[in-house]
């Protein structure tokens, strides 16, 4: 039986792994802690480990891993930048799941922008007080807007789509654009002048780190919405307050911050905050604050589950062969993993 160390567990996880892994006849060992150096030991007996966003596995984590006999680290979700896939090479091989709804995360997005635009957050607090004022909800419309969507893959194209419908004009920056989006693309900086609403959907990297700095900010539409369901260190959050203080940014949108890992998932009410700025953040008026929750649909946590499992059972069936692998033999994943046809290693 394959033993599985599922790390950073929450209630929402267990049942469709629960069912996906029962039938797959895995051995799920559901810990609520996220994985990290001090925990590593946990996964003792285990060959795979189950993460998640905000688990470290760093090459420290790697290595303790190896030594306890772990040969595959299962990611159940898209993003790996929270995964040092270079450390892992030649040692333990690393799976993902690529697409589990895309149409979650750009449905949210877009819920957020509407959320924002029309003041509903503001709306739905004074109604539940019985306060029917109108007084400073006064929102614009979205068609004829122009947005401006980075990262025009699985999420960012859906996202284009549901904007199109709006009636606004979508036009886009990505490093490989997509010549069957149908998508108007610009460099970033046109893309960043010309944008009234400004959506991420590009993975977190070196290259991409704080794209969304003080000098994009300057260059961005006084009022500009900024919407980030990507990765929070997009976006330097810093920078991203002094533009909201110095109103050059009309609002933000953020379902991910850069500091996230141990604050986002867990029940901090009643606890004082110890990170000022997403405080401060949070304290605009103009800022929506979501906590990593665009994934959260009853369809994506399904196909999550089914895709992990099929991962690492196709590690132990399939000669160790997975669509899904992580690849950095050559050194540039993405495209590695579009090409390839046989094992990383
Ligand atoms: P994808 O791989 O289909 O698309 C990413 C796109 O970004 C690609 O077209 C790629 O060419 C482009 N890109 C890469 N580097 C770039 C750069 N430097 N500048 C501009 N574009 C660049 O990925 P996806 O499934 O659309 O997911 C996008 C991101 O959404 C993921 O990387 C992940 O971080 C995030 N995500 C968030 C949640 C959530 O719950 N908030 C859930 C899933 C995914």
């Amino acid at each position: 039986m394959i033993r599985v160390a599922f790390y950073d567990t929450k209630a929402y996880d267990r049942p469709s792994f629960e069912e996906y892994g029962k039938q797959a006849g895995l051995d799920l060992r559901f810990f609520e802690t996220k994985l990290n150096a001090d925990t590593a030991d946990l996964a003792k007996g285990c060959e795979v480990v189950c993460v998640f966003v905000n688990d470290t596995v760093d090459s420290e984590v790697i290595e303790k891993l190896y030594g306890l006999g772990v040969r595959l680290i299962a990611l159940r979700c898209a993003g790996y930048n929270n995964v040092d896939v270079r450390a892992a090479y030649g040692k333990i091989h690393v799976v993902h799941v690529p697409a589990y709804s895309p149409y979650s995360v750009a449905e949210h997005a877009m819920a957020l922008l509407l959320t924002s635009v029309r003041r509903i957050h503001k709306a739905y607090n004074r109604t539940r007080e019985f306060n029917f004022s109108l007084n400073g909800l006064t929102g614009f419309d979205l068609h004829g807007k122009t947005v401006g969507v980075v990262g025009t893959g699985k999420i960012g194209r859906i996202f284009a789509g549901i904007c199109r419908g709006f009636g606004m004009r979508v036009i886009g920056y990505d490093m490989f654009p997509a010549a069957d989006s149908g998508i108007e693309y610009t460099d970033l900086d046109t893309l960043l002048r010309e944008s009234d609403i400004i959506s991420l959907h590009c993975p977190l990297t070196e290259d991409t780190r704080h794209m969304i700095g003080a000098e994009a900010i300057g260059k961005m539409k006084k009022g500009v919405v900024i919407v980030n369901t990507s990765r929070g260190a997009l976006i330097d959050a810093e920078a991203l307050l002094d533009g909201i203080r110095a109103r050059k940014v009309g609002a933000a949108c953020l379902d991910v911050y850069e500091e996230e890992a141990d604050i986002f998932f867990e029940d901090r009410s009643g606890h004082i905050l110890n990170d000022e700025l997403l405080a401060r953040l949070i304290s605009m008026p103009n800022v929506i604050v979501t906590s990593h929750q665009a994934f959260l649909t009853e369809e994506a946590l399904g196909n999550i589950a089914e895709t992990t499992v099929r991962n690492i059972l196709s590690f132990y069936e399939d000669d160790g062969l997975c669509d899904n692998e992580l690849c950095y033999r050559c050194g540039h994943i993405e495209q590695c993993r579009k090409q390839r046809k046989e094992k990383c290693f």
